[in-house]
């Protein structure tokens, strides 16, 4: 039985063999001639045979590797200065190849996806021994030398070395696919870019203003779409900016009242009973109880003209205790131990409340999407946090235990509060949000501007911009005046942010990608390998 491993292929599978640890298949090449690389010449005289030993793609766990007897011929041309060759194999099996081509392009995509390290291991497993530097390597080769020219682009920026060093990340916005990564990310690196790639005719981009300028001065005919993910994130920060620090002027109990039901059951007789303990808090009130004893035990003998190193003896304690206890005017309270906040209050999640609200109302809801975005901003919490923490935010089912529980209203609920959008609040909430805007002229104005801007951003309404401006000007907040001096700068990109349909939505999508990739790179990822991974996804 002889067959060709491809149809096309010169090399025929002769035998199979197995050693015990790897199978080897015995195989030859079947060329009428040899064809001298050199001068092209046919020649049929052999001038020896010898032995390559590629590996091919494993079967079953088990390493699989071609046995090939390779004939070298003679060279007839007289003229030519080689004096012998070795015959072409095909393309399964290029000159000098260690590995058949199936076997190469597995590796490379179990690189692109797996990373060096772990695609290694992942290669081992299969029956492919690879070092991860060698598969790095073929990613590197496999990376595409030249970029093409496009006309419409996007470019965000991205922390190579957390605060360090930067990128910036080029996309086709056409086709929504990564086309470039470069070093750095000022003016410059965007500038040059543009230079070497002409035709662009939109560039969609952040508000920095070195993108802006990289943008002019590398294609100047080209129109400039300011991002509106990016905006919308500027006027929900602007707010939150003001709420950092301020006191607000809300009773806890009432706000209490207003977030959610009671717990307190009513018994049939209409006599209020109060829910039953839970272990932990019934073992801590009988601890508390049997202190609070101990303390009146020591004032009485106290009192009653007893000696500190008597009472020490007769309750059992210290004398120092007891010294202790006679000096405390009242009972010992308990220690209390502050639990960690959880859900919207937990800290672990603050840096990124703002960056999680936008995304909620533009519409992601995907707990697990939200989850990787974050992780890939420096999210060290866990996906239950999140999940727990967004939980209110989806419309409410049946009422559950869970919400049943009493939520006491702090002063970070507040902030979601004045950071939801206002039809995603319920009745209560809704109630409690005006009751605290009408205490706070201030805080009443900022939120109109923030409710008014993303108005102006969805409806897409250049006219309106134009009032909203006046209205954040003259406004005395300084953080919405600050916005509006910025937005009146970058005037010309905003307006075309609300005529074009181009934004960088795609490209916070791959952002969030190249993240992920570059934390998979075990510290390897060096930008041209970086650039190599995100432009083959
Ligand atoms: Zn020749």
């Amino acid at each position: 039985m002889v067959f060709p491993v491809d149809p096309d292929s010169p090399i025929h599978i002769k035998g199979i063999r197995w050693d015990g640890s790897v199978i080897q298949l015995d195989a030859k090449v079947v060329n009428e001639v040899g064809r001298c690389p050199s001068c092209q010449g046919a020649s049929d005289k052999v001038h020896d045979r010898y032995l390559r030993r590629p590996f091919d793609l494993p079967w079953r766990g088990r390493t699989v590797r071609l046995s090939l007897t390779v004939r070298r011929f003679r060279c007839l041309n007289p003229a030519c200065e080689r004096g012998t060759f070795a015959e072409d194999c095909g393309p399964d099996l290029p000159r000098y190849a260690r590995r058949t081509l199936e076997a190469t392009n597995h590796l490379l995509q179990v690189a692109r996806v797996a990373g060096g390290e772990v695609g290694a291991r992942i290669a081992a497993s299969e029956g492919l021994k690879v070092s991860p530097d060698t598969l790095l390597r073929l990613v590197r080769l496999s990376a595409p030398q030249a970029t093409p020219c496009l006309r419409v682009v996007g470019v965000d920026d991205f922390a190579l070395h957390r605060r360090q060093t930067y990128g910036t990340i080029i996309l086709n916005l056409e086709t929504r696919r990564p086309v470039d990564v470069l070093e750095g990310r000022d003016a410059e690196t965007l500038a040059n870019w543009l230079r070497e790639h002409p035709g662009a005719e939109v560039i969609a981009r952040d508000r920095s203003g070195a993108y802006a300028e990289g943008a002019r001065v590398g294609a100047p005919k080209a129109i400039q779409v300011a991002d509106r993910f990016h905006l919308v994130q500027n006027a929900s920060a602007a707010l939150d900016g003001m709420l950092r620090g301020r006191r607000l002027n809300v009773d806890e109990a009432e706000a209490a009242e207003a977030m959610a039901p009671s717990t307190t059951i009513v018994e049939e007789d209409g006599q209020e009973m109060s829910p039953p303990l839970s272990p932990t808090k019934r073992y801590v009130a009988e601890r508390r109880a049997a202190r609070v004893a101990r303390w009146k035990r020591v004032k009485e003998l106290a009192q009653a003209g007893a000696g500190i190193r008597q009472i020490a003896r007769e309750v059992g304690i210290s004398r120092k205790t007891v010294r202790r206890l006679i000096d405390a005017p009242l009972p010992p309270r308990n220690r209390v131990i502050n639990p960690r906040p959880g859900g919207l209050r937990s800290p672990t999640l603050q840096p990124f409340v703002v960056y999680l609200q936008d995304r909620w109302q533009a519409g992601c809801h995907n707990v697990s999407q939200l989850h990787r975005e974050i992780v890939a901003q420096g999210y060290a919490g866990s996906r239950s946090l999140l999940a727990q923490a967004v939980q209110p935010w989806r419309p409410s089912r049946l009422p559950t235990k869970q919400q049943q529980k009493v939520k006491r209203m702090t002063r970070r609920s507040m902030r979601w509060l004045c950071l939801r959008p206002p039809d995603q609040l319920k009745p209560g909430e809704r109630a409690l949000l005006g009751k605290l805007l009408d205490g706070d002229a201030d805080l009443a104005l900022g939120y109109d501007l923030l409710q008014g801007f993303r108005k102006v951003i969805e409806e897409r309404d250049v006219a309106t911009l134009d009032d909203w401006l006046g209205k954040a000007k003259s406004s005395h907040l300084p953080t919405f005046v600050a916005l509006a001096n910025g937005v009146d700068a970058d005037r010309a990109a905003v307006n075309t942010a609300l005529i074009m349909k181009w934004s960088n939505g795609p490209t916070e999508g791959h952002i969030n990608r190249l993240k992920l990739i570059k934390r998979q790179g075990y510290g390897r990822a060096k930008l041209d390998l970086l650039r190599a991974r995100v432009l083959a996804g």
